[in-house]
């Protein structure tokens, strides 16, 4: 069965890097949001523009520039034997969206995971990545936008039954174990 995956967690906790092995484990798509805007930026298209400042700043980009991007991407081919979706939704407007695209599409209830990294250590590891959009006073902000809206996504799916908290304080070998052994089963 095709398997839809979305990754929650504050900025820090790894899901990038989880979904990124996971991927290739399961041959499917990643799908990052972060990383389309961000290549966006690099090629400097009206959405790249458009975006650019409110990466900056750590705030969430407006659901007019990315509702349309993810339709797009969960319309191409690739995606028929599951996908990893990195950084949506991270809001409930666009989860709820997210459900009625996937109703389009005729795809079964996702495996949400979301990784639980304590937040002196999410800070700990921000500053040490060191992305353009990484600063301290960005760091902050972004902590804060999680924990005021992407944080209501985590109820939204416990209530429909479909997510599963993971520990992501601990080496990525053991992270990546305990994410197969979820989406596997
Ligand atoms: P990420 O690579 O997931 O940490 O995303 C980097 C930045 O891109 C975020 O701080 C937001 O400004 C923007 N972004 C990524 N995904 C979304 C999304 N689903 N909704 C709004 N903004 C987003």
């Amino acid at each position: 069965m095709a398997t839809g995956v979305i990754f929650l967690g504050p900025p820090g906790s790894g899901k990038g890097t989880q979904a990124e092995i996971l991927a290739k484990l399961l041959d499917i798509p990643h799908i990052s949001t972060g990383e389309i805007l961000r290549s966006a930026i690099a090629n400097s298209t009206p959405l790249g523009q458009k975006a650019k400042g409110y990466m900056d700043q750590g705030e969430l980009v407006p659901n007019e520039l990315i509702l349309d991007m993810v339709r797009e991407r969960l319309h191409d081919q690739d995606i028929q034997k599951g996908w990893i979706l990195d950084g949506f939704p991270r809001s409930v407007s666009q989860a709820t969206f997210l459900d009625e695209l996937l109703g389009e599409i005729n795809y079964a209830a996702p495996c949400v995971i979301d990784l639980e990294v304590p937040h002196d250590v999410l800070i700990d590891r921000l500053l040490k990545r060191g992305r353009q959009d990484d600063t301290e006073e960005t760091i902050r902000r972004r902590l804060e936008v999680y924990h005021e809206q992407t944080e209501p996504v985590t109820d939204y799916y416990r209530r429909k039954g479909n997510l599963h908290i993971v520990d992501g304080n601990r080496g990525t070998n053991e992270v990546t174990q305990s994410l197969k052994d979820i989406v596997q089963n």
